[in-house]
């Protein structure tokens, strides 16, 4: 099936004591068992829910994988990936990863006898170097957060295989629609469901999709034992919303290549970060492994008082954290998203006080386009 027709049906069959088009929203703790140990499936919900299993199968599908595992939150999900893991055990991840990822691997795994190492992914010869006998797993996130530079999913898996670790991505800013890393061989793919797979700033949720039985199995596991599960009312949000992640998506990414063109050839910006400008240095890697570029562009207005200027004048842009929904925001990562990474190391990866990230959403592409003009005409005022 196309990807549209399943978002709208994999996973989903109408109530069969009612006939309901929608999967209920299970609002339950627990099923009544017929006699001792009879029952229907379902046992207590932290183990099972049947709104759950919807969402799960449905990503599961969008993502070309074969199991969904659901979790509270982005942060939940990577933690259970980590938590397959054994004392002694080496990671390598990208260097350039979410804050919050960053921060549970360094301050609350290392205490369990982990270790990781940080490293520009995007340099295959980094990651060889970085593999230790130890190493069990490799993180990594493509396009990255906010420099959007990218890692070759198929070098990535390879070398894994060959160092027989494990491979994870995260595909939050893709989305499914965009990117399918299992497809390259990658072991599992990991979301936060909060931002584009639910796309309307409503829930924060996190998922983990693999195509493997014995991965499945592991992360099933640490879902019931942890419990970091999400809430039926959650699981109904984020599988209403994946019916229309492909047209938010495409949506997204048109808007997004507008201003990206825009940007790029107004004085007031010194630099735009979009991977589907043919200026992006890795714009042909991009073409290879995406079926789309995103709605993420991220601009360089050469100062900390510029780049408060702008987000200080924007109307329709709104200055938050977060990214993925509908509507856009603007964020500066030195001082909002990514202000527990060392200064030098954010300078030494562009990171600078003058950047800003644009999460360009589905409004109007002119009046979008009209609020960032008149954003930057306030700025040099
Ligand atoms: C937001 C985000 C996360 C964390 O997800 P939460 O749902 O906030 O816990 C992880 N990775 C990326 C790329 C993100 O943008």
């Amino acid at each position: 099936m196309g990807f549209q027709t399943d978002s709208i049906h994999a996973g989903q069959q109408p109530d069969p004591s009612t006939g309901a088009i929608m999967t209920p929203i299970f609002q339950t703790s627990t099923f009544v068992q017929e006699s001792i140990g009879k029952h229907k499936g379902y046992e207590y919900a932290r183990t099972q829910n049947p709104t759950r299993q919807a969402m799960e199968k449905n990503i599961a599908v969008l993502e070309k994988g074969k199991h969904g595992i659901a979790f509270a939150s982005g942060l939940a999900a990577i933690s259970a990936i980590i938590q397959m893991l054994e004392s002694g055990d080496h990671v390598v991840c990208s260097d350039n990863v979410y804050g919050g990822t960053y921060r549970v691997f360094e301050t609350l795994f290392k205490k369990f006898g982990l270790s990781f190492s940080f490293v520009d992914t995007s340099d295959i010869t980094r990651v060889e170097r970085a593999v230790t006998p130890q190493t069990r797993l490799i993180f990594v996130e493509t396009p990255t957060n906010p420099m959007l530079t990218l890692s070759s999913l198929e070098e990535i898996a390879a070398l894994a295989a060959e160092k027989k670790c494990l491979t994870v991505v995260d595909n939050t800013f893709m989305s499914p629609y965009f990117q399918n890393p299992l497809v390259f061989g990658i072991d599992m793919v990991v979301h936060s469901s909060t931002k584009y797979l639910n796309g309307h700033s409503d829930v924060v949720g996190g998922i983990v999709l693999t195509r493997r039985d014995d991965l499945a199995e592991k992360l099933f596991y640490i879902q019931n034992a942890a419990g970091a599960v999400p809430g039926p009312q959650d699981c109904f949000l984020i599988l209403r919303a994946t019916k229309t992640l492909a047209l938010r998506m495409r949506e997204h990414e048109k808007n997004a290549l507008a201003l990206a063109r825009y940007l790029e050839k107004h004085s007031a910006v010194e630099r735009v970060y979009y991977p589907g400008l043919p200026g992006h240095p890795q714009h042909d890697l991009a073409k290879k492994q995406m079926s789309g570029f995103g709605g993420i562009v991220s601009m360089e207005l050469g100062s900390l008082e510029n780049a408060r200027k702008f987000a200080e004048a924007v109307r329709i842009f709104s200055l938050a954290e977060s990214l993925g929904g509908v509507e856009s925001l603007v964020d500066h990562p030195a001082i909002m998203t990514h202000a527990s990474v060392p200064r030098g190391e954010r300078l030494r990866m562009g990171l600078t006080d003058g950047l800003i990230r644009l999460s360009v959403g589905v409004e109007d592409e002119e009046d979008l386009l009209a609020d960032v003009e008149q954003a930057l005409a306030a700025m040099r005022s």
